[in-house]
């Protein structure tokens, strides 16, 4: 099994082999062929599997495929717990498409640094990555909209929900249309995780690594 065998464009297989990826993790060899054919996932999986990867190379394809983000519209949504993650995941999204000929764009936004630069930084973003705090933050500011989000990540469901940010997301789900495709990433799944399975995902291929 190679990055090409999945269909994936050429600058995004160029792009794992710039990372030093050779072969795909086994959470990437099964998540990437559902979430190319549109199914919503629910990843059973840790820090260090790979999940990362696992999500960012489908959205980045599918976004090739169809969608691009008219200004304050973003296309995919990233919600995260913390900032260190938010940089993570940028990092990877950010190598991952260095190579495609097509640029789409990826931004960050997290709390505890201030929300004017990364207002004036949204326009034109394919792929937001945030927490969900300041996420509702930019809403409210009406820098960011979510009423065209494609596909949604949630990715370590089960450390967003103990940080406390259930609210925030429950009230950001109330803004994304209903027909989208979702990915759900959590070590554990118990509680709240299992209650935002039921309710936001559709018939999930379910991956446990
Ligand atoms: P993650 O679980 O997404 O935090 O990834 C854990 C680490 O594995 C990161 O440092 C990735 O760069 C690395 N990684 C992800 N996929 C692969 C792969 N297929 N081959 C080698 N390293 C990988």
């Amino acid at each position: 099994m190679t990055f090409l065998s999945f269909g994936l464009s050429q600058g995004l297989v160029k792009g794992t082999e710039a990372a030093g990826f050779t072969t795909p993790f086994p959470i990437q060899e099964q998540a990437i062929p559902a979430v190319l054919k549109g199914q919503d996932v629910l990843g059973i999986a840790q820090t260090g599997s790979g999940k990362t990867a696992a999500f960012a190379l489908p959205v980045l394809e599918l976004l090739l495929r169809k969608t691009t983000s008219r200004n304050r519209y973003v296309a995919a949504l990233v919600l995260v717990p913390t900032r260190e993650l938010a940089v993570q995941v940028e990092e990877t999204f950010r190598a991952l498409s260095a190579y495609l000929p097509q640029k789409l764009k990826t931004m960050a936004v997290y709390g505890g640094v201030s929300i004017n630069p990364q207002m004036m930084k949204l326009s034109g973003t394919d792929v937001l990555i945030a927490t969900p705090g300041r996420l509702l933050d930019l809403v409210n500011h009406n820098a960011v909209k979510l009423s065209e989000v494609k596909i949604l990540v949630l990715d370590e469901a089960d450390k967003m929900l103990n940080l406390g940010f259930k609210e925030e997301m429950d009230q950001l789900f109330a803004l994304l249309p209903k027909k989208r495709q979702n990915l759900l990433f959590s070590a554990t799944l118990g509680g709240d995780v299992a209650t935002i399975v039921e309710t936001q995902l559709h018939n999930p291929v379910t991956i446990q690594v």
